[in-house]
C-alpha cells in the first residue's frame, strides 16, 4: 500500500497527521508509540508548516466517518505530498437513533448555552437529551476511522475502531477530552474520564483504529 520511500531513517513510516486536535494527536502519538519505535514516526501540520486555512471548514461534509477521514486525508496528502492519516471520529448514541454521529464535534444547537465552551455545551446538550431515561437505555458507542492516502501511489486504505459504552447522568473524572467525563465503561465500571491513558488506548475506538493501521504499516510497507 505505501511506497518504501517514505521509510525514514532508523526504517519508521514518516506520516503526516492530518488534525488540529491537540488531544487526538495525543492520543494518536501515545498509541502508535507502544506499537514499537519501528512503526511510523508522526509529523504534525504545525510540524509540516501547514497553515490553517478556510478550506478546512468544509472538508467534513459527509454522512460517514469513512468518507470524511478520507476527505481531510487526500486534502492534506495533495498540499503535503507526504503520506497522510486522518482521524473522523464521533459519538453514537442507540436512543438517539445514532446522533451525533459524524455532526458529534457541532452537537450543541448554536446559541442554546451561551457562555459554555463547545465541548462543555455538547456535553450539556447530551445530558438533556437522554433525560429521564434509564442506564438500560443509554447504550452507546465510540467510533474512530483513521484513513491513511499515500499520494505517490493514489493508494488509500481506512481502519475503523469502535469502543462500546454507556452515557451517564453525571460528568465523572478529569482526564481524557470531550465526551469522556459522560462515557462509561461498563465492564470497567469508570467513565473514559477515569481511566489511565494506558487504560483508554487499549479500549478506545482511537486505539483499535490506530493499532489496526500499525498492524497493516507492518505488513504492507
Ligand atoms: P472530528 O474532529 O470531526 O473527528 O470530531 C470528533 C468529535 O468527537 C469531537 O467533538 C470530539 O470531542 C469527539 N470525540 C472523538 N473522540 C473522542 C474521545 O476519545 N473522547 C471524547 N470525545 C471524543
Amino acid at each position: 500500500m505505501l511506497a518504501g520511500r517514505v521509510r525514514t531513517g532508523d526504517g519508521a513510516v514518516k506520516l503526516l497527521l492530518a488534525t488540529r486536535s491537540r488531544h487526538k494527536a495525543r492520543e494518536v502519538r501515545r498509541i502508535l508509540a507502544v506499537e514499537g519505535p519501528g512503526c511510523c514516526t508522526i509529523v504534525t501540520l504545525d510540524d509540516a508548516g501547514i497553515p490553517w486555512t478556510r478550506a478546512e471548514e468544509g472538508l467534513e461534509p459527509h454522512g460517514t466517518f469513512e468518507e470524511n477521514a478520507a476527505s481531510k486525508a487526500r486534502h492534506f496528502a495533495r498540499l503535503s505530498r507526504l503520506v497522510t492519516v486522518s482521524d473522523d471520529s464521533g459519538l453514537e448514541v442507540d436512543a438517539l437513533d445514532g446522533r451525533p454521529g459524524v455532526r458529534t464535534k457541532r452537537f450543541a444547537p448554536p446559541g442554546r448555552y451561551p457562555g459554555l465552551a463547545q465541548d462543555d455545551a455538547n456535553n450539556r446538550h447530551l445530558v438533556e437529551c437522554l433525560d429521564g431515561l434509564p442506564p438500560s437505555a443509554r447504550a452507546a458507542r465510540y467510533v474512530c476511522v483513521a484513513c491513511v492516502v499515500d499520494p505517490a501511489r493514489g493508494a488509500f486504505a481506512s481502519f475503523r475502531g469502535e469502543a462500546p459504552g454507556r452515557i451517564l447522568t453525571t460528568a465523572r473524572g478529569t482526564g481524557g477530552f470531550g465526551y469522556d467525563p459522560l462515557f462509561f465503561d461498563p465492564e470497567l465500571g469508570r467513565s473514559y474520564a477515569e481511566l489511565t491513558p494506558a487504560e483508554k488506548d487499549a479500549r478506545s475506538h482511537r486505539g483499535r483504529a490506530f493499532r489496526a493501521l500499525a498492524a497493516a504499516l507492518r505488513t504492507q510497507v
